[in-house]
């Protein structure tokens, strides 16, 4: 069997140009712009990155983009007056801090201060709870993405074993509670499960969020399964660096149903789905219907 490509860059791209449509009536209908600020504090090169390209995609979507670069210096109290003020402002609807932050920065405390329903990265405590006892929250984005184009391939995820590997907060987690809000029999495996090639041989859908290169081999993979690999790992192959995820591709490919690549499967969803959360919290906010298909 050769797997079907689940192509995340066309389908981001999809989702992108769903939110700019909204966006437009938005403006048209109701004079209102969704409006997204990103606080980045220090210099990390990739988190620079990141934020530089939230920021032109947020622009594309017909959105407000508002960056806030802070000198890794900044003090604890500095960032928590900025984020109240973020909070306070209407034409603000998402609020996204760039993690990781500097060491002297408590994450838990920054993140906790964000008005829950702005926090557009879905990392607030309360929306943590919201998600684990299935009431409307924000979603964090990178499981948001995996569930949107498993839903999209697959239409009823009903029934399906799901198996998850990694049990991260931003990742693993969210995502285990996702596929059991659809209906699916969810295992989560992490660094002490035994007989992990067991366990994943089990799963329908087999979602990898690990963080080691190619870790998962085509032998782990149910013949037929749908494979999501969250993975994105820098190694040097033949001199070269090269972008690889968590699964072993080419072998996955030859047993699995479906399967997402790295680059081009789960990584362009993430941004598309920021773009999503912040046009549902300005509906929110508003008393606005909610974009349809873009939520949990
Ligand atoms: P974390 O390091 O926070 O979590 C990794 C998880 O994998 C942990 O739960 C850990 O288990 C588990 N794990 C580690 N080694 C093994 C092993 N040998 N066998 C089984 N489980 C193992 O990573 P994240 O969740 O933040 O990210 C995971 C991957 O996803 C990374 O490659 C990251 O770059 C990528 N990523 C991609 C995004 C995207 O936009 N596509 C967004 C976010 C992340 P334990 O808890 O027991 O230590």
């Amino acid at each position: 069997m050769t797997a079907t490509v689940i192509d995340g860059k066309a389908f981001a791209a999809k989702v992108r140009a769903q939110v700019a449509a909204h966006v437009a009536r938005l403006k048209e209908e109701n004079g209102i712009t969704p409006g997204l600020a990103v606080v980045l504090v220090g210099e990390d090169p990739a988190s620079q990155v990141y934020v530089r390209n939230k920021g032109v995609q947020t622009h594309e979507a017909g959105m407000n983009s508002f960056e806030h670069k802070l000198s890794a210096d900044t003090s604890e109290p500095d960032l928590l007056a900025l984020i109240a003020t973020l909070n306070a402002d209407p034409a603000v609807h998402g609020i996204l801090v760039q993690l990781p932050l500097p060491k002297h920065l408590d994450s838990d405390l920054v993140i906790n201060s964000i008005n829950p329903a702005k926090d557009v990265d879905g990392f607030h405590i309360s929306n943590v709870g919201l998600l684990g006892t299935g009431q409307k929250s924000m979603v964090p984005c990178t499981p948001l993405g995996c569930l949107m184009m498993l839903r999209d391939h697959h239409g009823s995820l009903a029934g399906m074993n799901a198996v998850v590997v990694g049990r991260s907060n931003i990742v693993g987690k969210p995502m285990a509670q996702l596929l059991l809000g659809d209906s699916c029999t969810v295992t989560i495996a992490h660094s002490r499960t035994k007989d992990l090639a067991e366990v994943c041989r089990r799963a329908d859908i087999l979602v990898a969020a690990v963080g080691r290169p190619e870790m998962v081999p085509g032998d782990w993979v149910k013949p037929g399964a749908t494979v999501i690999d969250v993975g994105i790992n820098r190694i040097e192959k033949d001199g070269k660096v090269k972008l690889v995820g968590d699964v072993h591709y080419e072998s996955a490919a030859a047993v699995a149903g479906a399967i997402t690549p790295v680059p081009g499967g789960v990584g362009p969803m993430t941004i598309a789905c920021l773009l999503a959360n912040t046009l549902t919290a300005c509906c929110r906010a508003n008393g606005l219907a909610e974009p349809e298909g873009l939520t949990a």
